[in-house]
C-alpha cells in the first residue's frame, strides 16, 4: 500500500480487498455447486430415459424382428422426449444399429471411446464440445441374463444448462459487486463519522501555545478511545508543563544565585578601587571577595553534581562499609560544627552492626548535608541527635533537631532544587536550597528513601532508610564478655 496514505483510506482499501476475496471465493463456491448440480439432475435425466428404453423394449411385440424392436422402442423415446434427446443404438460389439432425427445425432462419440466403462457394465458419461454445441452423453449398457446385450447413447445439449448457467453467474457478479459498492460507501461514510473527533483533537494539539501545551477539550459523546487519548494527551501535557516551568525556574534560580555574588564582588571591588585604602582594608575586601567566590565555586560544583546525576553521569564507588563507624565519625565533626553556637550533639547507635554496600563518601555528603542544616537552624543551645538502629531488614538513620521547624506548607517542596523556605536568612548562612536536593538524590541512587517530620517552633526529624546487604549481628553483650 503507498505510503501516505489516510487511515480512512487504507482501512477501507485493507477491508475492501479481504471482502472481495471472500465473496469472491464464496461466490466461486456457489457457482461450482450450482453447476455439479444442473449437471447431476441432467444425468439422472438421460439416465432415467435409458432405464425407461429398457423397459419399454422389455415390453415389445416379440413377432417383429429384433432389429425392428430396437428402432422401434428408441422412435417412441424419442417421440415421447419431443425429439430433444440425440439417441443411437448399438449392439454390444459396438455396431450402429439405429438412431433417431436429432440435428446433432452425428455429434455423439461412438462407443468404443467408452468401452473401458461400458464393457464393465457401467454407465459412462462425457462432456461432447462441437465448435458451439455442447452435448451431455450417456453411454448405457442394456444388461440381459448378465450379459451386455445393447449399448444404448443418449445426448442432451448443454444450451440451456449454460445459459442457466451464465444468468446464474451474471447474478452472483452483480450482487457480489452491489455488495461491495454498499459497504465500501458506508465504510467510508461510518469511518469519516469515526474519526471526526480525531481530526477535531489533531487540530486541538496544533493550536499549541509557544509557553506552554494547551489541554484539550473532547465532548463526553466522543468514543472511549478518543477520550482516552485526550486524556492521556492532557496529562502529558500538564507534565511537560511542570517541566517546563521547572526548567524556567531553574535557569532564573540560576541566573539569580550567581548574579548576586557577582554584583556583590563587584560593588566591592570598585568600592575598593575608588579611594586609596590601607592594607588592612584591602586584605578585608579580598577576603569576603573569596568567600563570595568560594560560595559561588560551591553553588556550581552543587548544580553539576546534580545535572550530571540527571544523565546517569556519576558513577557511585560502591563498597561494603560500617554504618556505625561512618556516622561515629560525622558525630565528632557535627560536635566541632555545633561549637559555636553551642549547640549539644547527641546520639544513639544500634547494638548490631549495620553493614552497608554503599558509595561511602556520597553517605558521608548526606549525613553531613542534614546535620549541618540540622545546627543552621536549631538557634544557639539547642540539641541535634543522631540515631541509627535497623528495622524490617533496612537501616534507619534519623537526624533530630530542636531548631525552627518547617511548616507543613513547605515540606513538600524542601527536597526540590533552590527551595529556601527564607531566603534572605539562608544567604547569609550559604544556604542555596540544593542541600535537600542533593541528599534525596544520593538516598535514590542507594535505592532509599528520605522523610521529614517537622513542627514549626519544635524541629525537625530527617529519616533515612537505606537497604542493608550483610548484617553482622555482633551483639553488645559479645562486645561486654570481651
Ligand atoms: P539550604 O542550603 O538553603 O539549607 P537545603 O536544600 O539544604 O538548602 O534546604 C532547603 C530548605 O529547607 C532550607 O532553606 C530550609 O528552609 C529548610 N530546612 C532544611 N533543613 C531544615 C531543618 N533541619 N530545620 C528547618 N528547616 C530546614
Amino acid at each position: 500500500m503507498p505510503a501516505g496514505l489516510s487511515l480512512k483510506t487504507r482501512l477501507t482499501l485493507w477491508s475492501l480487498c479481504f471482502l472481495t476475496l471472500v465473496l469472491g471465493g464464496g461466490g466461486f463456491f456457489w457457482y461450482y455447486s450450482q453447476q455439479q448440480q444442473l449437471y447431476a439432475r441432467l444425468d439422472a435425466e438421460l439416465l432415467s430415459t435409458a432405464r425407461d428404453f429398457v423397459c419399454q423394449y422389455n415390453g415389445i411385440d416379440p413377432s417383429i424382428s429384433e432389429q425392428q424392436a430396437y428402432c422401434q422402442t428408441l422412435n417412441q423415446l424419442s417421440m415421447r422426449q419431443g425429439g430433444q434427446l440425440a439417441i443411437s443404438l448399438y449392439s454390444a460389439a459396438g455396431n450402429h444399429l439405429c438412431s433417431n432425427n436429432h440435428p446433432h445425432i452425428q455429434l455423439l462419440r461412438s462407443p468404443e471411446q467408452s468401452q473401458a466403462a461400458t464393457t464393465a457394465g457401467l454407465n459412462a458419461y462425457a462432456s461432447l464440445n462441437a465448435g458451439e454445441t455442447r452435448l451431455r452423453q450417456l453411454t448405457y449398457p442394456v444388461i440381459k441374463n448378465g450379459n451386455i446385450i445393447l449399448l444404448l447413447q443418449l445426448a442432451s445439449p448443454l444450451a440451456s444448462l449454460d445459459e442457466q448457467l451464465v444468468l446464474f453467474a451474471l447474478l452472483l457478479v452483480c450482487v457480489v459487486a452491489l455488495t461491495l459498492i454498499c459497504f465500501t460507501v458506508l465504510q467510508w461514510f461510518l469511518l469519516g463519522k469515526l474519526l471526526t473527533p480525531l481530526k477535531r483533537l489533531a487540530s486541538q494539539f496544533q493550536e499549541t501555545d509557544e509557553d506552554a501545551l494547551v489541554p484539550c477539550v473532547v465532548p463526553a459523546t466522543s468514543p472511549a478511545e478518543v477520550r482516552l487519548l485526550a486524556d492521556s494527551y492532557n496529562h502529558l501535557s500538564e507534565r511537560f508543563n511542570r517541566n517546563l516551568q521547572r526548567a524556567r525556574q531553574f535557569s532564573a534560580d540560576v541566573t539569580h544565585e550567581l548574579r548576586t555574588p557577582l554584583t556583590i564582588l563587584r560593588g566591592e571591588t570598585e568600592l575598593a578601587l575608588r579611594k586609596d585604602k590601607s592594607k588592612e582594608e584591602l586584605q578585608r575586601v579580598l577576603s569576603s571577595n573569596l568567600e563570595e567566590i568560594g560560595r559561588m565555586s560551591h553553588l556550581i560544583e552543587d548544580l553539576l553534581l546534580l545535572s550530571k546525576s540527571e544523565l546517569g553521569e556519576v558513577p557511585l564507588q560502591m563498597e561494603a562499609l560500617d554504618l556505625g563507624s561512618l556516622l561515629e565519625e560525622l558525630y565528632c565533626q557535627a560536635q566541632i560544627l555545633g561549637t559555636e553556637k553551642q549547640i549539644k550533639i547527641e546520639k544513639s547507635g544500634s547494638d548490631e552492626q549495620i553493614s552497608l554496600f554503599a558509595d561511602g563518601l556520597r553517605l558521608r555528603q548526606l549525613f553531613l548535608n542534614l546535620l549541618s542544616n540540622a545546627i543552621k537552624y536549631t538557634p544557639d543551645e539547642g540539641r541535634v541527635k543522631i540515631s541509627w538502629t535497623l528495622q524490617d531488614g533496612s537501616a534507619l538513620v534519623s537526624i533530630k533537631d530542636s531548631g525552627i521547624g518547617i511548616d507543613s506548607a513547605h515540606q513538600p517542596h524542601i527536597f526540590d532544587r533552590f527551595y529556601r523556605i527564607d531566603k534572605t536568612r539562608n544567604r547569609g548562612d550559604g544556604g542555596s536550597g540544593l542541600g535537600l536536593s542533593i541528599a534525596k538524590w544520593i538516598v535514590d541512587a542507594h535505592g532509599g528513601s528520605i522523610q521529614v517530620i517537622s513542627v514549626p517552633g519544635q524541629g525537625s526529624c530527617f529519616t533515612v532508610t537505606l537497604p542493608v546487604t550483610h548484617l553482622l549481628k555482633d551483639q553488645k553483650k559479645n562486645k561486654v564478655s570481651k
